[in-house]
């Protein structure tokens, strides 16, 4: 029998497998990565187009039950079964994922496969169907959230197809979609911890106005302890890393915890509208768990700072804008100025 707390369901219908592989378009050179392979449905199909298939599996009746499938087939030697932990493997080369995952990891482990080097081509992944929603929401949608913004900085993400409940075995509570993930070769030129800080910040409350929330004494004390470091710093020759893979993995922000800590049952995602921040707050609605607004009242914020940052978003016409409708462009072009203002985020 299957372990729900593991998600384990079993995806049965074989026109779907076969689509998601077709969709996947999988090369008879690539080495396809997939994630919790199970029984082996999906693993057998990538096996017939692939060279190699590397598939990590957490439960040991799961990996003992896939090797007796391929043994004696001429597939046997493609297949190499990694048993542990997704979160905790070192990923191996991989051209190609394609995966019906846990989905109570889904953001973690996007932000995982996103993080890898060398980037790869493409994944294919089946997630909770609402947290495919998320994934691909633009700009003035009502799921767009801190989750879309900062997936789209790292890859195009397209909807392929929705696949109801009654495909599984046991059929979840929820309805599934499989996502194509196209990473941006080469990454985007940006320091991502620099724009974790300013995104979290606009989504802390993404429908006021940014000229609202950077009015806020806390994030204004916040910007200014950082602003007096990088002064202190100045000509000492401070490093910026730009466009490596550091700070991608926190992207996926604390959200990680709560998948991990609840029940894992396959419905997981809290569709808050404003879930993100929920998530990195600690129990405190007017703290994050680092960074802005951690403190309240406290230090005062000097005029001159106070002018310095506004200005920065009246000069472009910036501060009537809401994150819940600026783009990844919007966002990068913020950070810049900010930037060259000598406005940090981190
Ligand atoms: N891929 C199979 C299919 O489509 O029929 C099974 C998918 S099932 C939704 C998820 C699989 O991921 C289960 O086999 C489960 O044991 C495995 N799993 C759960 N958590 C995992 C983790 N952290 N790392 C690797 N595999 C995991």
């Amino acid at each position: 029998e299957f372990h729900k707390s593991k998600g384990q369901h079993i995806l049965k219908n074989p026109l779907v497998v076969q689509s998601i592989v077709d969709k996947a378009g999988v090369k008879s050179t690539d080495v396809v990565l997939e994630i919790g392979p199970g029984t082996g449905n999906l693993t057998v199909k990538l096996l017939e187009k692939a060279k190699k298939v590397i598939a990590i599996e957490l439960d040991p009746r799961m990996v003992l039950e896939l090797q007796r499938r391929v043994q004696g087939t001429p597939y046997a030697n493609n297949l190499q079964i990694i048993h542990g932990d997704f979160m905790r493997v070192d990923l191996p080369y991989f051209d190609l994922c394609v995966a019906n995952i846990p989905y109570n990891i889904s953001s973690p482990l996007t932000f995982k496969l996103l993080a890898h080097r060398p980037v790869f081509r493409a994944a294919v992944i089946m997630y909770q169907h609402e947290f495919a929603m998320r994934l691909v929401a633009k700009p003035g949608d009502q799921l767009y959230s801190r989750l879309a913004v900062n997936t789209q900085l790292l890859a195009r993400v397209h909807h392929l197809l929705k696949v109801g409940r009654n495909n599984f075995r046991p059929p979840p509570k929820v309805d599934s979609s499989v996502v194509r993930i196209e990473p941006r070769h080469p990454p985007p030129p940006v320091n991502f911890l620099e724009w974790d800080g300013l995104v979290r910040l606009c989504f802390s409350r993404k429908n006021k106005t940014l000229g609202a929330i950077f009015r806020q004494a806390n994030a204004l004390q916040t910007l200014e302890e950082n602003y007096r470091v990088y002064q202190a710093l100045q000509g000492a020759g401070s490093a910026n890393a730009v466009g490596g893979a550091a700070g991608i993995r926190n992207l996926g922000g604390d959200e990680a915890m709560d998948h991990d800590g609840g029940d894992a049952d396959i419905d997981m995602e809290d569709n808050d509208d404003d879930d993100d921040d929920a998530m990195t707050m600690d129990g405190d609605p007017s703290a994050r768990s680092k960074g802005f607004g951690g403190r309240k009242g406290g230090g005062r914020v000097s005029p001159e700072f106070r002018e310095l940052v506004l200005k920065v978003l009246t000069d472009n016409g910036m501060d009537t804008n809401r994150s819940s409708k600026m783009s990844q462009e919007e966002f990068l072009q913020l950070l810049a100025l900010f930037n060259a203002a000598g406005i940090h985020f981190t």
